[in-house]
């Protein structure tokens, strides 16, 4: 007997099942909005695994990827939405920004089950652009590609890369520049900035609107707390510590933690002016749009905390319905938020430096190990791969003392971490390999970012791009082949300044 269906030719599955959640909320919080087509897009770059993580076509949109990634096409399912926010800027409030140039397209449940959007950066005008053009131009888009593949790499909470199209159009700066469309995955899009834009017209329905959502969404374990927004400003907290920990842990340096930039799902978003920092110096700043240093590699913890403070006040009239109790609830979680980002940061630097067990000395012994890197101009990345070596070997020291300009100092520090580690249950080779799974071999130095980037925008040569991703990808090997990538800049391949992606 046949199948009753037999003769039935089922539609091909769409390459994204969609699910578009946010989309679904009330329209104060979105703008509805069609990427605009560009004129001859070509696909860069496609990221396959994580197409397969997240439970779509990965062949289909290949086929396709050009006008998917574009915004040329527009698949069946997507709802595209410019989310509106608004932010801090280098400390001023900005009532509305939203996304300028940022297409949400819809969410899709990954493999693991869990909701991730996929959006489109660069994609054209949206009611938030402001002055600006909506778009993005090639340069900003590898950065972010290599940096937040590298990021998830090192294993910290971050944005993805799905796919790098150029457009075939020019974008204009200062310069004409070759244009891309971006596309990223994140946990969500919902920024403290997020929270603001509604705080900020007075509309705490809203605001409660968006901490139910968020609390379903990214916190649903603290759903049936006692006062669940007080929880919700805890988790973020909590998440923002640890975070800006692993931050600190790499050397890495965001660059523009405006409270736009800053997630509440705990994911490092918006890689802009972001770098990772060569010789270690905590007052080390990138950015050019960042003259006073506010978002110094050592300062992030301080303004971590800082932008938390500015989430607590949107939550007030959640927490309690007497201000003042509000206040001191809010007030009682920020401040615990830095003795969260201290317990992360010293457990983080603990197992950098080969630790398994607490001792109250440990505190000192890393702190006079950055004293001298910093005196000595010590490569931070290098320093503790090295260090690894050392646990493992003791003829290995020597390459770990050239890192240092006088060698003395160091030596007289590396008695005295012996000496920890006599109190130390693990065997070196055990404690060699724990600590090759904290300090990578291989970041993204700037100057390797802007050599991929000059090649691309100069030469139409994505050849550095490529190999910087696949060196990248395994950050905490050591692979033979690729060592110039381990080693910091020569003077003159230096970079002084990272720049916006505008
Ligand atoms: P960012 O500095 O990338 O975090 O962006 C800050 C704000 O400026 C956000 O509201 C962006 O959407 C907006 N923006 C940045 N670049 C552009 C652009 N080229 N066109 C329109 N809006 C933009
Ligand atoms: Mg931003």
């Amino acid at each position: 007997m046949s199948s009753p269906l037999r003769d039935i030719t089922l539609p091909a599955a769409a390459p994204i099942a969609f699910d578009n959640s946010y989309a679904r909320l009330p329209p104060q919080f979105f703008a509805e909005q069609a990427p605009t087509p560009v004129r001859a897009p070509r696909l860069i770059q496609f990221n396959t695994a994580l197409a397969e993580e997240l439970g779509l076509d990965a062949a289909a949109l290949e086929r396709d990827a050009a006008a998917i990634f574009s915004g040329n096409t527009l698949l069946a399912g997507a709802e595209p939405i410019a989310i509106a926010y608004a932010g801090h800027q280098f400390g001023n409030f900005v009532p509305q920004l939203g996304d300028g140039r940022a297409i949400l397209l819809g969410e899709v449940i990954d493999r693991h089950g869990r909701r991730r959007d996929i959006q489109l950066k660069g994609a054209g005008p949206t009611p938030f652009s402001r002055r600006g053009d909506g778009r993005a131009a090639l340069g900003p888009v590898l950065r972010e590609y290599i940096v937040s593949e590298a990021m998830h790499a090192l294993r910290l909470p971050t944005t993805r890369a799905l796919a790098a199209v150029t457009t075939g159009e020019p974008v204009y700066r200062e310069e004409p520049l070759p244009g891309a469309v971006f596309t990223r995955v994140a946990a969500s899009h919902i920024r403290v900035g997020t929270f603001q834009f509604f705080a900020a017209r007075g509309d705490t329905e809203s605001v409660r609107v968006l901490a139910d959502y968020v609390i379903d969404r990214h916190y649903p374990h603290i759903k049936d707390s006692q006062n669940r927004y007080l929880a919700l400003l805890e988790a973020v907290a909590e998440r923002q510590a640890a975070l800006i920990a692993r931050w600190l842990h790499i050397g890495f340096i965001h660059g523009v933690m405006n409270t736009d930039n800053m997630t509440v799902s705990g994911e490092t978003i918006d890689y802009g002016p972001c770098a990772f920092m060569d010789s270690y110096d905590p007052a080390t700043v990138f950015s050019s749009i960042d003259r006073n240093g506010r978002y110094a590699y050592a300062n992030q913890p301080a303004i971590g905390q800082w932008n938390i403070a500015r989430l607590g006040e949107t939550l007030l009239p959640l927490i309690d319905p007497s201000i003042d109790a509000a206040v001191d609830l809010a007030n009682a979680v920020i401040k615990a938020y830095g003795e969260r980002f201290q317990g992360h940061w010293l457990a983080g630097m603990r197992a950098k430096i080969g630790l398994a067990t607490e001792d109250d000395g440990d505190l000192d012994l890393v702190q006079s190990l950055l004293a001298w890197m910093q005196e000595q101009g010590a490569d931070f990345t290098l320093t503790f791969r090295r260090l690894a070596a050392v646990a493992e070997s003791q003829s290995n020291e020597a390459a770990f003392v050239a890192g240092f300009n006088a060698a003395e100092s160091v030596t007289s520090w590396l008695g005295r971490w012996r000496e920890r580690l006599t109190c130390e249950p693990q065997t070196p080779t055990k404690r060699a390999e724990s600590m090759r799974l904290v300090n990578p071999a291989f970041i993204p130095r700037n100057h390797r970012i802007e050599q991929a980037i000059a090649a691309a925008v100069e030469d139409d040569d994505f050849s550095l791009f490529e190999a910087l991703l696949t060196v990248l990808a395994k950050p905490y090997e050591d692979q033979q082949n690729f060592a110039p990538y381990a080693e910091p800049p020569q003077p003159a391949e230096r970079v002084l300044q990272t720049f916006c992606g505008t």
